[in-house]
């Protein structure tokens, strides 16, 4: 049997050369690491979870009209994808001060922010993806003035539509990371998004309790990261809650 080609391995997912040109099967493994891979585990189904998840959000993006790499899922831990260019910045959206925010300016966690901050993160393991201004962008060629005027719409879009999810689950959606890429459709160039939107690249709060559903779980050491994933999921109608699953049924 021929083996499929590895194009890329990161820390929590394996791209493959797809089945047509311009596609790649992304699979999404059980490993979560933090602070930029000094703190490592494998959990258990983490990667079937954000397999569904991320399909369900950028399904939902894409029936709205916001672009994304997303096809189709392929099984429990692989989909089929538009194969992009990206652009190496992480853009980062926050509706509520926490993580490196609070810790830069000493703004407390949980600080409704006045309005939707957009931020760009330079990706680069090495540097630990330090944050830049659009001055940097620009000058070092990472993006153009109009790539960039078209991340922060896109960002926005993105969160205008995940807020508006979650809020309906009674979860607060605090900030998020995408990923963006260039495609080149005849002589045009579009941006769109990439990577996965999960509840490792976002921070989600129970409206509640406060409490956490995301990758802080795993990060700040707060109990089973699956476990808050699952309940994501649940929430979202994107797993069956436990026993609704039924066997088969007999049909005359
Ligand atoms: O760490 P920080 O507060 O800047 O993270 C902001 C948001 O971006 C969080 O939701 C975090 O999960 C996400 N993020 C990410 N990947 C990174 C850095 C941040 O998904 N490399």
């Amino acid at each position: 049997m021929a083996r499929r080609k590895k194009i890329y391995e990161g820390k929590a997912k394996i791209l493959y050369e797809g089945p047509e040109p311009g596609t790649l099967v992304q699979y999404f493994k059980d490993d979560a690491t933090a602070f930029n891979a000094e703190k490592r585990a494998t959990i258990d189904g983490k990667g079937v979870l954000n397999n569904r998840l991320s399909e369900f959000f950028m399904s939902g993006l894409n029936a709205i009209g916001v672009p994304t790499h997303f096809i189709r899922r392929l099984n429990m831990r692989e989909q089929l994808i538009r194969s992009v260019e990206i652009i190496p910045l992480e853009v980062v959206i926050r509706n509520v001060a926490a993580g490196s925010i609070s810790k830069r300016l000493g703004i407390e966690e949980g600080t409704a922010l006045p309005r939707p901050i957009v931020e760009f993160y330079y990706k680069d393991d090495t540097l630990g993806d330090p944050l830049v201004a659009e001055e940097h962008v620009i000058t070092f060629g990472w993006a153009s003035q109009q790539d960039l005027d078209d991340m922060v719409a896109l960002g926005l879009r993105v969160n205008d539509f995940l807020s508006g999810l979650m809020m309906g689950v009674g979860i607060k959606l605090v900030d998020f990371k995408i990923e963006i890429g260039r495609i080149w459709e005849g002589d045009y160039m579009r941006l769109i998004v990439a990577d996965e939107i999960s509840p490792d690249s976002c921070r989600l709060w129970d409206m509640k309790t406060g409490q956490k559903l995301d990758k802080d779980v795993f990060r700040r050491d707060l109990g089973d990261l699956a476990d808050a994933y699952t309940e994501v999921a649940k929430r979202l109608g994107v797993l069956p809650d436990q026993g609704t699953v039924s066997g088969p049924t007999l049909v005359n």
